[in-house]
């Protein structure tokens, strides 16, 4: 395959912009070699700036659950702009998507829409902080909840991807009110909580991890930390930035039938538009200014097209709830049968898998925190990630990413899947 075109937009991209990318992970520096540009995608497919086509495993990070392009999606962009990009004011679509996204996940009366799944979740300790009157926070040690300040500690995603867990600029200030705990380790957060009695304001985690690889809750993990909470009076926040409309209609708290007191959504939610939100019980929504103490804004918060993109696609969903089923069974016959393929060949590995995520760790049997996560062989997933991209196929550019399936994902893209996996073990 050739990536001409791309080579020579990322040496012009890399002169005015840090690294040649808006987004670290995009940049190929863990997997090496020149990131694709992409300029444009349909369905399943992505295709580069040379004419290559892709089977897209990334689908934008997650938000392109129905497959990129959806002509529902497009045609509702396409009206909504002749009314205007933005007004600054308020919209009866905000009101919309309101509506369906708070009769449609348990547990939440109102939403607040913000731009981001950083603002979202960034704004959702806030609050948790201004409800409880309190200044901890507990984090998990490879889970990512975006670029705030608060959360750049032993973060997941482009920051394992890069090894520096703790970035510079985080003062000591706001690192001393992030505790840290172990995923799937819930003594480490009853430890957390014994040496910090009445301080705790809230815990967040990825109720299925997707940012060290793809790692679900182990066993009672996510109703153990309930307990804490309750027993703490902590609020439990979810975030369900990837999992949101994902892993069912009401997201994680619907697929394992627990309850948070805070949950932040992002990805899906605006159809690929730049999206995320919190939500909550009125009680805890009403300390949001303007009617609460607790300030957050957004001059573009609410923006109609993205919010028409959004409740598209919510729609869409909610009229064929099927498809969180449907993807869930793709998802775990891709899993199964590449496990299948790489343990014949005598290859060790671990596929974690849980509703429409995955990831493949190589070189170790089980994956079920950070330090398993960076156990695995990740110079083997780097080789396996250039082969299937020059055969076709784009995985996420990195051992620390999941995997999201779309709706457009059938039998023809899991069997070439296949069979270019086993032509990457005869490769080696
Ligand atoms: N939370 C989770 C679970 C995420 O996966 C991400 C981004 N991948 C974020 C928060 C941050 O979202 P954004 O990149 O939209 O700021």
């Amino acid at each position: 395959m050739l990536f001409k075109r791309s080579r020579s937009l990322y040496k012009e991209a890399q002169k005015y912009i840090p690294g040649g990318v808006n987004s670290p992970v995009r940049a190929f520096k863990s997997v090496g070699g020149v990131p694709v540009f992409i300029k444009s995608a349909k369905g399943a497919y992505l295709t580069d700036e040379d004419g290559n086509t892709y089977i897209d495993y990334i689908n934008s990070w997650g938000p392109m659950i129905l497959g990129h392009n959806h002509s529902n999606v497009v045609e509702a962009v396409t009206e909504q702009m002749q009314n205007g990009f933005s007004f600054g004011t308020p919209t009866e679509l905000e009101t919309e998507i309101a509506k369906l996204i708070t009769s449609s996940v348990p547990n939440i009366d109102k939403i607040r829409m913000v731009n981001s799944g950083t603002e979202a979740c960034m704004s959702a300790i806030r609050l948790a902080r201004g409800y409880t009157s309190r200044n901890k926070i507990i984090k998990f040690e490879g889970c990512y909840h975006g670029h705030s300040d608060s959360f750049l500690i032993k973060a997941g995603s482009g920051v394992a991807t890069f090894g520096n867990p703790n970035s510079p600029g985080v003062t000591d200030g706001t690192a001393i009110d992030t505790l840290l705990a172990k995923y799937n380790d819930i003594d480490s957060v009853k430890s957390v909580f014994e040496k910090n009695r009445g301080e705790i304001a809230a815990i967040i985690l990825e109720p299925i991890a997707g940012n060290m690889g793809c790692i679900p809750p182990k066993g009672d993990f996510l109703l153990k930390l309930k307990q804490l909470c309750e027993d703490n009076q902590s609020l439990l926040i979810f975030d369900e930035v990837m999992t949101g409309f994902r892993a069912e209609m009401g997201g994680a708290q619907e697929f394992f039938d627990i309850q948070a007191d805070i949950v932040t959504f992002g990805k899906i939610i605006g159809g690929g538009m730049p999206v995320g939100a919190f939500a909550a019980k009125k009680e805890i929504m009403d300390y949001l200014s303007p009617d609460g103490k607790v300030y957050q804004a957004g001059t573009l918060s609410g923006n109609p097209i993205a919010m028409r993109a959004g409740y598209t696609t919510l729609s869409i969903l909610k009229n064929d709830l099927n498809i969180f089923h449907r993807i869930t069974q793709t998802t775990k016959i891709l899993s199964e049968e590449l496990k299948a393929i790489f343990e014949k060949a005598g290859i060790q590995l671990c596929i974690n898998q849980c509703s429409s995520m995955m990831s493949v760790f190589f070189g170790i049997s089980e994956v079920s925190n950070y330090d398993d996560a960076s156990k695995a062989d990740h110079e083997m997933f780097n080789k396996y990630f250039h082969f299937l991209l020059n055969n076709g196929i784009y995985l996420p550019p990195s051992g620390y990413e999941t995997w999201f399936i779309s709706d457009c994902i059938k039998d023809i893209e899991i069997e070439k899947t296949l069979d270019r996996s086993k032509k990457f073990i005869s490769s080696i």
